[in-house]
């Protein structure tokens, strides 16, 4: 809720908790956190039955599927793009909560099609709807696709030949005001929905390969994949239309150095391990709820990066993914906070 009292109807905040794992149960941890179609209810003390409540706009519990996620949070910003604008969607939260699983997901039976896995994240199921969704309304269109990964506020393509790790430069669009150039980033030209596949599974070997080349944690980086759809229409007299439409799906560094109040907790500001895009995304998103005259876009890769696509008409939409686990209460009581203060 907004200082005014008016909720920011294009900030859409949801929490997604993952079943708890044999790690946690081994460990004596038990699950602490039960939920229902727009709360979460946290058993911070369970022994004095002290409990924490928390509102969204839905929350996705232990048992959702993938395409529940599909259809909740990203079917609404599909249509906007379709109609040109542009989205965002982020997956926040404790390393190992599930934001890579919500985002790319998993292939879980093998001998299906790839595109009818019920184990697929919002990346493939948002190419492979878009191609549908292109051909029932029957307009000629392209898809580009571009894959980037933010670590220590340098860019890395994770599309471009496999051995490159050279960091790509940031310039303003001196032709369109708060847009951003991505120097040398691959935008690759997606036909149909059998090169996503392929496609995607360079980014993720790519980013493997670059992790280790340079030493890096995937926990540290985030990683932004965004689909621009160009569409051509034309309208009753005969004129020609042309609509861009993006949309952006990141997987964000993990949270875990974020405290409560929304600042890094002391022992990581002195261990260096600020991660300045997460906190201004914070800021900026915060900025953007309480209608705050300055966004503070500038002050991180991140944030600049998706300028254009964060605030004013644009549509963004949160995922906040924890784990009902005992062992991370803390963590997972900080992300709740966060997604709380977005609303
Ligand atoms: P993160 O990207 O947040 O660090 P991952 O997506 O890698 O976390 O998930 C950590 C582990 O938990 C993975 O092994 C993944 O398969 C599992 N997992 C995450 N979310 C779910 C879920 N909703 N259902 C089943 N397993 C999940
Ligand atoms: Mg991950």
């Amino acid at each position: 809720m907004s200082s005014k009292g008016q909720k920011n109807q294009n900030i859409q905040v949801f929490v997604r908790a993952r079943p708890i794992n044999a790690t946690e149960k081994g460990r004596g941890s038990f699950s602490i956190v039960e939920t229902s179609d727009h709360t979460v209810t946290v058993k911070e003390r369970p022994q004095d039955k002290i409990t924490k409540n928390f509102t969204f706009d839905r929350v996705f519990g232990p048992k959702s599927k993938q395409v529940d996620v599909y259809r909740k949070v990203v079917m609404p910003l599909l249509e906007q793009v379709l109609l040109g604008y542009n989205c965002t969607v982020f997956a926040y939260g404790q390393t190992g909560t599930g934001k890579t699983f919500t985002m790319e997901g998993e292939r879980c039976e093998s001998e299906l099609p790839w595109d009818q896995d019920p184990g697929l994240g919002i990346i493939p199921r948002t190419l492979s709807q878009l191609f549908d969704e292109l051909r029932i309304q029957g307009v000629e269109f392209t898809v580009r696709v571009s894959f980037l990964e933010l670590y220590n506020e340098e860019l890395f393509d994770l599309l471009g030949p496999e051995t490159d790790t050279t960091r790509l430069r940031l310039y303003e669009d001196a032709q369109k005001k708060g847009s951003c150039i991505i120097h040398g980033l691959e935008e690759v030209t997606v036909h149909n929905k059998n090169d996503v596949y392929e496609i995607l599974r360079l980014g993720s070997q790519k980013r493997q390969t670059a992790a280790t080349l340079m030493n890096a944690h995937s926990s540290r980086s985030h990683t932004v994949f965004s689909v621009t759809v160009h569409i051509k229409e034309n309208t009753v007299d005969g004129e020609e239309l042309l609509k861009t439409g993006k949309l952006n799906l990141v997987d964000l560094a993990g949270s875990e150095n974020v405290g409560r109040s929304g600042a890094v907790d002391r022992r990581a500001r002195e261990a260096g391990n600020i991660n300045q895009s997460l906190l201004t995304l914070g800021r900026v998103i915060t900025s953007l709820v309480e209608r705050a005259p300055h966004v503070p876009y500038r002050e991180s890769k991140l944030t600049r990066l998706l300028q254009d696509s964060l605030g004013g008409r644009t549509k963004t939409s949160i995922i906040a993914a924890i784990s009902p686990a005992s062992c991370n209460l803390e963590e997972t009581l900080s992300t709740l906070d966060y997604a709380q203060r977005a609303k």
